[in-house]
């Protein structure tokens, strides 16, 4: 039953509507009491007349009876005596019958069983136990009281008054309240329909307004902020919105740029190349020299294409790379960094810088080799490019009991500190043409950086230009599903 109701609520339109629940809410509120109430006091009153009346028979046919045993009615059934039982038949609009002790009739208001013989178990049992009683019959409609008529010497009962009310002119009564109630509960449940119905219309109306501010925002980001203040909760959603519209401003921006930026440095290396084969077309007799050095440029471009695509891959790979693609696994941190100094001891040699290694102890984490080794391998080589022929680049390893930490520290041209904020952007270089010179396409950081928070850890910066630049890196040995709270 609760389960088919909470189905029917979830499940249709209607009553999915808060103003629709709103509306019934209010509707049951101003109704319920109102029937409730009516049918207490129409159950109260019929009860509660009845009653009356009961103990007002019963006293009136106490007395008559006492007076019936003054005068020995029993014995001679006077005139005075039938007027007096008629007078209280009729005051009590009932049916009046004395019984003698054979249960024959001895009078009867509606002279109809005059002189027959009543066998009724409540006169049977009056006559035994000689106490007055009475009962109402709600099917027949009518209460029926017996009295005993005790002798003159006795105390027994010796006669029984036999009183019948008919209970019809109660009944029409409560009949004729019952229409005036449900008068009064239609008129209650109209009036409460209309001010419902009203209210809710009003209640809902600024999310009315809101839902339609949200549909009018259509392509673009540039509509004024929503503001309806009517409740702290519409106020909320639409602080919610507006953030989330104005982080979307952003994110839109960010792509905006991020697409001129990519055409831009993919179109560099083809124009390079275009003015270099151009200039061999149209050179007429170049000499061998020239033609393999022009040569030479274009391969140089053709490889620097190569590279951009290559990081733009890669950054690619990282954004749609969600946390559950991650290959994590158990690793020797000292082993892979190792294996990447290897790599990149050629490079040093020939730049002629001195690559030190410094572990401080043998630290296994969980992380993703691949990405990892990408990360830390994107700062290392960094640190050999931007350095000073006869410097050096000093890896270090270290861990506590949660995190443990890479630093690559260099002896290079350092980071300007206004630039140092920018440098993990994507395409961001401090000096595009010594950058460029040296191979860098502005990506790497970034890539870096994104391989980092993958293992919700964090890189920082510290450089003093003109001596040298400290990357650190501190990652959780064990790795965490959800991102460590800001
Ligand atoms: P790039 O491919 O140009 O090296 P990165 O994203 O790796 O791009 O780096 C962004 C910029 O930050 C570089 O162009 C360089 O100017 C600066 N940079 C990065 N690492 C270092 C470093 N170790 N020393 C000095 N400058 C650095």
């Amino acid at each position: 039953m609760k389960t088919l109701l909470s189905r029917i609520l979830k499940n249709s339109r209607p009553f999915r509507s808060l103003k629709f629940r709103i509306f019934i809410l209010m509707m049951l509120i101003g109704v319920i009491p109102s029937v409730v109430t009516c049918a207490c006091i129409l159950l109260n009153y019929e009860n509660q007349t009845i009653f009356e009346k009961t103990v007002d028979a019963t006293n009136q046919g106490r007395a008559l009876s006492n007076h019936l045993t003054e005068i020995a009615f029993l014995n001679n059934v006077g005139e005075e005596a039938l007027s007096e039982l008629s007078a209280l038949s009729d005051y009590l609009s009932g049916r009046i019958m004395v019984i003698d002790s054979d249960l024959r009739v001895l009078s009867d208001t509606y002279s109809l069983s005059l002189g027959k013989t009543v066998i009724s178990r409540e006169v049977v049992d009056c006559f035994l136990t000689g106490q007055s009683n009475s009962s109402h019959n709600k099917k027949e409609g009518y209460i029926e009281l017996t009295i005993p008529i005790t002798g003159i010497d006795s105390s027994e009962a010796e006669g029984v008054m036999l009183i019948s009310i008919s209970t019809e002119p109660i009944r029409d009564s409560v009949e004729t309240l019952r229409r005036k109630s449900w008068i009064f509960v239609v008129t209650v449940s109209i009036f409460v329909f209309v001010i419902s119905l009203t209210l809710s219309q009003l209640l809902l109306r600024p999310f009315v307004r809101m839902t339609k501010a949200i549909s009018s925002i259509r392509e673009g980001f540039d509509n004024e902020a929503i503001t309806i203040p009517d409740y702290t909760e519409t106020e909320a959603l639409t602080d919610a919105f507006n953030d989330l519209m104005s982080r979307m401003k952003k994110l839109d921006d960010s792509r905006e740029e991020f697409v001129s930026n990519v055409s831009h440095e993919l179109k560099t290396p083809l124009a390079s190349m275009k003015v270099l084969s151009d200039s061999l077309r149209e050179g007429g007799d170049i000499p061998v020299e020239v033609y393999r050095e022009f040569m030479d440029d274009i391969a140089e471009e053709v490889d620097r294409e190569n590279q951009i695509i290559t990081d733009l891959l890669s950054l690619v790979k990282m954004d749609r790379t969600s946390e559950n693609a991650l290959n994590i696994d158990m690793y020797d941190i000292n082993e892979i960094i190792e294996r990447i100094l290897k790599t990149l001891r050629p490079i040093a040699e020939k730049e002629n810088v001195e690559l030190i290694f410094e572990s401080m102890r043998s630290v296994s984490a969980e992380v993703d080799e691949t990405k990892f080794s990408l990360a830390i391998m994107n700062f290392v080589e960094n640190a050999i490019k931007y350095n000073k022929s006869g410097g050096y680049v000093r890896v270090s390893l270290d861990a506590d009991h949660q995190f443990f930490a890479v630093t690559v520290e260099d002896s290079g041209i350092g980071i300007p500190e206004e630039a140092q904020q920018h440098i993990f952007e994507r395409f961001y270089r401090v000096d595009k043409s010594h950058s460029r010179e040296i191979g860098g396409t502005g990506l790497g950081l970034s890539i870096a950086r994104s391989a980092v928070l993958m293992h919700r850890g964090a890189v920082k910066v510290t450089s003093v230009e003109g001596e040298g630049t400290t990357f650190t890196i501190r990652i959780p040995l064990k790795y965490l599903t959800q991102a460590p709270k800001a």
